[in-house]
């Protein structure tokens, strides 16, 4: 009996070619209970796939079900005099919720306008961009837990939230298959729409009008994201594909007296470096391996030029990062979750 094998390509902006053997889209919280049930607790769920690096040939497909989360609904929870409780279903688009609060006036998203994916993608990595961060404004996060069979919601605090992690990143990287949903985000935005913070970000402050507002501010990031990053229908991308590293006083000092110009900004007591910078001085800008490369205009930026496979990205990757620990001696992290069917994203992770 042959099985149908499914192509996972337009559900990643890698438009990496990964197969299984069984997917389904989840519309509503129902079907969360019954086909997450039967999957006996360990499936892969994916919103818009914008943050993830599937690596399943054709001859080793994903054996476990694939569930896109598509649960949507908006709807205000509480209109409290400063502040309104928003609740969003998890599979709503992150950049058309951010212009709804915009369309309502509600500030505190609109330094992350233009960002990919789905609502309930973001607080797993704690989305950010131009000195914001989505747990700034993170009420609550709303979870089906399968092996408990029930709907648990995590506050902000127990959510875990730092540079780019979680607690629910921590549980996705530490088993790659999932056996939580987030179903929908609570968000506590700002009705005070026209004293919200500027980003300290020269580039945005030289085209905000004065005492600009949330639709202001959100339209200079839009304007400015599309002058920076390749057009994602053009180059399919993941965004940054490494994680900007944060390192102690010690190593800062180190490199700053080995390389003048290194640019580093203090975070709480820690250091930040550029990883668009490291990669750069190690001559990776607009470089290409087969079809894969670091794009010319942003070199943090991995780019799938024309169906490459996913070994060809991880072994692209694999010499970025070998570079970069052998100039500088830092340890690059892949940003993206690697979902492999075989044993490599172990080796990657
Ligand atoms: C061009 C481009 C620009 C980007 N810019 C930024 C940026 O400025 N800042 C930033 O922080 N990120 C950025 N990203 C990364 C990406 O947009 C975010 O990480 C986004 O939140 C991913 O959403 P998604 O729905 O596509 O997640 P997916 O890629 O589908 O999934 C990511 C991970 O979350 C898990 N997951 C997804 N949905 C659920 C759910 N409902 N329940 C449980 N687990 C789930 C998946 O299993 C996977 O492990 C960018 C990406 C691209 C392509």
């Amino acid at each position: 009996m042959t099985q149908n094998i499914l192509n996972l390509k337009r559900f990643n902006t890698l438009g990496l070619n990964a197969y299984c053997k069984s997917l389904e889209i989840i519309e509503k919280e129902q079907d969360i209970k019954t086909l997450v049930k039967g999957s006996r607790t360990k499936f892969i769920i994916l919103g818009e796939g914008s943050n993830v690096i599937l690596d399943a040939p054709i001859e080793s497909p994903f054996e476990v079900p694939v569930f896109i989360n598509r649960l949507k609904g908006i709807s205000v929870r509480k209109n409290l005099k400063e502040k309104v409780i928003v609740r969003c279903g998890a599979g709503e688009n992150w950049n058309k919720f951010v212009l709804w609060t915009l369309e309502n006036e509600f500030g505190g998203l609109e330094c992350l306008a233009g960002i990919p994916g789905s609502v309930g993608a973001a607080p797993i990595q704690n989305i950010g961009a131009y000195g914001s961060e989505v747990c700034d404004v993170i009420e609550s996060v709303n979870v089906y837990d399968v092996e408990r069979n029930l709907t648990t919601s995590y506050s902000n605090k127990d959510c875990d939230f730092g540079y780019r992690t979680s607690i629910f990143r921590n549980w996705t990287l530490g088993s790659f298959l999932s056996n939580f949903v987030i179903i929908s985000v609570d968000f506590s935005l700002s009705a005070d729409w026209k004293n919200l913070n500027t980003p300290d970000y020269a580039s945005i402050k030289n085209i905000l009008p004065a005492n600009p507002n949330g639709l202001d501010i959100a339209t200079a990031v839009l304007n400015i994201r599309s002058k920076k990053l390749p057009d994602l229908k053009v180059f399919p991308n993941v965004g940054s594909f490494f994680i900007n590293p944060v390192v102690d006083n010690t190593k800062a000092e180190r490199l700053r007296k080995k390389f003048a110009n290194i640019p580093i900004k203090t975070l709480e007591g820690s250091f930040k470096l550029s990883a668009a910078w490291l990669i750069e001085s190690c001559g990776f800008r607009g470089a290409k391996f087969k079809n894969v490369g670091m794009h010319l205009k942003h070199a943090l930026v991995l780019v799938n030029y024309d169906d490459s496979s996913s070994q060809e990205v991880l072994m692209f990757a694999e010499e970025v990062r070998a570079s970069v620990k052998e100039k500088f001696d830092i340890n690059l992290k892949i940003e993206p979750v690697i979902l492999s069917s075989s044993e490599r994203s172990k080796y990657f992770g």
